[in-house]
C-alpha cells in the first residue's frame, strides 16, 4: 500500500475525472474513493484513460454503514463503476451500529471470494477493532481515521501498531492550521510549502496519507514530498502541534 495516496471526497463529475488524471500523471499510485462520494465511475474512467497499468495503482473504496445487509451488491456496484474486477482495499466507512460483526463477516467472505485483496475499517476505535478480532478471528488490515499533526497521539499510534493495523490518516490539511508559525518556519527552512511538510511528516512516521485537491498545482506539489527530510527535532515540533 503506497503511503501517499490521493483523496477524492467532494470531487465530482469532470472535476474528479480531471483531478485523478493529473494525480496519476504526477505519480500518485493510490486512489481513495467511497460509494458515498458518488465518483467511482469518474475515478475508474480516469484510471483507464491514464494508460497507467491497473496493477500499479492501489484502489480503495468504502461501504457506507447503511448498506449493512447489502454488502455483496455494494461491492459489485463499486467494481462495476470503477471498471475493475478486484479492489485493493475495501473499508467499512463508519461502524454500522450493532451490525459491525455481521458486516465484517461479509467483508471476509468478499475477500475470500477474490473481490478485494484486503479489507479494513474506518473511523473505528481500538475497542471496536478488538471486538471484530474477537468475534471473527480476523483483524482489519487498515483503520482510516481523521489524522494530522494537530491530532497526533502516540498512544493511538501504539494501539494500531500493537494490533498490526495500518494507520491511514484522512483530512491531513483540514485538521491542520497551515499558517501555524512553527510549520511555516520549518517549510521555509526546506524551501517547501506547509502542505508538503504535513505530507512529509506522515511519510516519516509511516502513516498513510491521502491528501485531496482538485487544483493541478496543489495535486503535483502535495506529491512532491520525497526530496527533503525533516530532522528528528522538526518531527517532534510538528508532533507538538497536538498539544
Ligand atoms: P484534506 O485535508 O485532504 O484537504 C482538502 C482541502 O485542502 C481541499 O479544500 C483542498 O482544496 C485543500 N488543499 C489541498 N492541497 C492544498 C495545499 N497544498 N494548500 C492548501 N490547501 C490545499 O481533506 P479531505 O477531507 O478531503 O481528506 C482527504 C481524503 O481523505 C478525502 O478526499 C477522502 O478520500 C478521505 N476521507 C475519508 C473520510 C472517512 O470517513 N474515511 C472522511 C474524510 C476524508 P482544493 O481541492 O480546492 O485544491
Amino acid at each position: 500500500m503506497p503511503l501517499l495516496g490521493f483523496g477524492t471526497w467532494q470531487a465530482r463529475g469532470t472535476e474528479c475525472y480531471d483531478a485523478v488524471r493529473v494525480a496519476l500523471d504526477a505519480g500518485y499510485r493510490h486512489i481513495d474513493t467511497a460509494t458515498m462520494y458518488g465518483n467511482e465511475a469518474e475515478v475508474g474512467r480516469a484510471l483507464r484513460d491514464s494508460g497507467v497499468d491497473r496493477a500499479e495503482v492501489f484502489v480503495t473504496t468504502k461501504l457506507p454503514p447503511e448498506r449493512a445487509g447489502r454488502e455483496r451488491r455494494t461491492i459489485d456496484a463499486s467494481l462495476k463503476a470503477l471498471g475493475i474486477d478486484q479492489l485493493d482495499l475495501w473499508l467499512i466507512h463508519w461502524p454500522p451500529r450493532g451490525r459491525s460483526t455481521e458486516v465484517w463477516q461479509e467483508f471476509i467472505a468478499a475477500r475470500d471470494a477474490g473481490l478485494t485483496r484486503a479489507i479494513g475499517v474506518s473511523n473505528y476505535s481500538s475497542r471496536q477493532i478488538d471486538a471484530l478480532t474477537k468475534e471473527t478471528g480476523e483483524t482489519p488490515s487498515v483503520n482510516q481515521i481523521k489524522w494530522g499533526p494537530a491530532l497526533y497521539d502516540a498512544d493511538e499510534v501504539a494501539a494500531h501498531r500493537e494490533r498490526g493495523v495500518v494507520l491511514e490518516g484522512y483530512s491531513p490539511f483540514k485538521t491542520t492550521n497551515l499558517r501555524d508559525k512553527d510549520l511555516v518556519a520549518i517549510a521555509e527552512a526546506h524551501g517547501v510549502t506547509p502542505a508538503q511538510v504535513i505530507v512529509r511528516w506522515h511519510l516519516q512516521h509511516e502513516f498513510v496519507v491521502i491528501p485531496k485537491s482538485v487544483t493541478p498545482d496543489r495535486i503535483r506539489t502535495n506529491f512532491d514530498a520525497f526530496g527533503f527530510t525533516l530532522s528528528d527535532e522538526e518531527i517532534r515540533r510538528i508532533d507538538g502541534m497536538s498539544r
